[in-house]
């Protein structure tokens, strides 16, 4: 059964000063950056405006996690990093086809094969 994990005032400190460092160590430098604390429909998200060039990233303040291992908040923050990462490859993408359930998958194969290959 999923249990509800709470993250608190302290963890979104962490999740904002994880997400700075992975963007540092990534070299993603042209979006302005904005972090939100509040209760969204995952642990964590990032909101991408490739044209406007920013990005919202939020934290949820509860959310039903099965494998808390893979969800500590450093790896939420890198998982959400790789999304902007690819954002501007998935929207390009969106273009020519809407933005579906494929190419989320692939993003996500691409994702975790960075975080194994990161961490
Ligand atoms: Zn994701």
């Amino acid at each position: 059964m999923p249990e509800m994990t709470s993250f608190d005032a302290k963890d979104f400190r962490l999740y904002v000063s994880s997400v700075k460092k992975w963007l540092n160590i990534l070299g993603i430098t042209e979006f302005d950056v904005d972090f939100k604390h509040e209760q969204i429909n995952a642990a964590a998200e990032v909101e991408i405006d490739s044209e406007a060039k920013t990005a919202v990233f939020r934290l949820t303040k509860q959310a039903e996690i099965t494998v808390k291992s893979l969800h500590s908040v450093d790896t939420l923050a890198l998982h959400e990093v790789l999304h902007l990462l690819m954002g501007d490859l998935t929207w390009a993408a969106s273009k020519a086809k809407e933005r579906d359930e494929i190419i989320i998958s692939h993003e996500h194969e691409v994702i975790n094969r960075l975080i194994r290959v990161i961490k």
